[in-house]
């Protein structure tokens, strides 16, 4: 099986292959989901799937119902996220792409949690203002952020008014395979994302961890 993308391990090192024929618990429309998404010429956007499963259990940790997708892609963690949720749990999923989310609908729709997906086609700070303006700061449990990567420090102050105290922020590609430790100013999306980086380090608002799963992943815990 040569299913992970973690540089970590590497998909084909034989101790990444260890870890996951040891801990991967995919539901059977997600495996059939991940299957449908590596036909695509994008298919290397797709979160990890150790990695998406971690999030699901740390969402069911902090007992999350209200749950926010900042890039759905095909909609792997969306459907992963909808999936951990109780039934009256919600997705709010943001993304600009009929022509990608169309792939992931009918595989929501067979895991019988379309009715938990709430999908926002336009850009997602649009979608965020909308949320805060309808009156619904503080009340998300779990926010992903793995969109465009300049807007990255715009997704996170949005996303920190959105999210209830203890709740958490997950952010995808932090460490950008590698090239934050050599950042070219002409190199907008690596600039952002160091930027970022640095900015989290300091912000008192939140606790922090920086994670090597995947292409590192940073927690932010509300305070
Ligand atoms: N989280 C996904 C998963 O679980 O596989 C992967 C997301 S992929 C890395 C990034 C997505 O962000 C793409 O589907 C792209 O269409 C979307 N995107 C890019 N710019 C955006 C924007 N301004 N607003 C919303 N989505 C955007
Ligand atoms: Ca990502």
């Amino acid at each position: 099986m040569s299913i992970s993308k973690s540089h970590v391990g590497g998909k084909d090192n034989p101790l990444m292959q260890y870890v996951l024929n040891h801990s991967l618990r995919e539901h059977p429309v997600l495996k059939s989901l991940r299957l449908r998404t590596m036909q695509d010429s994008w298919n290397f956007m797709m979160v990890a799937c150790e990695q998406a499963q971690f999030m699901a259990n740390l969402a069911k940790l902090i007992k999350a119902k209200k749950v926010l997708e900042i890039g759905v892609y095909t909609g792997y963690n969306t459907l992963n996220m909808a999936l951990s949720l109780p039934e009256d749990g919600v997705v709010v999923a943001c993304d600009i792409s009929e022509e990608y989310t169309n792939i992931g609908k009918p595989f929501w729709k067979e895991a019988g949690v379309e009715h938990k997906i709430d999908l926002r086609i336009q850009p997602a700070l649009q979608t965020l203002d909308e949320l805060l303006s309808s009156g619904q700061t503080e009340t998300f449990d779990f926010v992903f952020i793995d969109a465009d990567k300049i807007n990255y420090d715009n997704y996170y102050e949005k996303s920190l008014l959105l999210l209830r105290k203890g709740g958490i922020i997950a952010i995808d590609n932090v460490l950008w395979c590698g090239r934050v430790l050599n950042p070219s100013p002409n190199d907008a999306d690596t600039v952002a994302i160091d930027k970022l980086n640095k900015k989290l380090h300091r912000d008192i608002r939140v606790t922090l961890s920086m994670l090597t799963v995947g292409d590192g992943l940073t927690l932010a815990i509300k305070l």
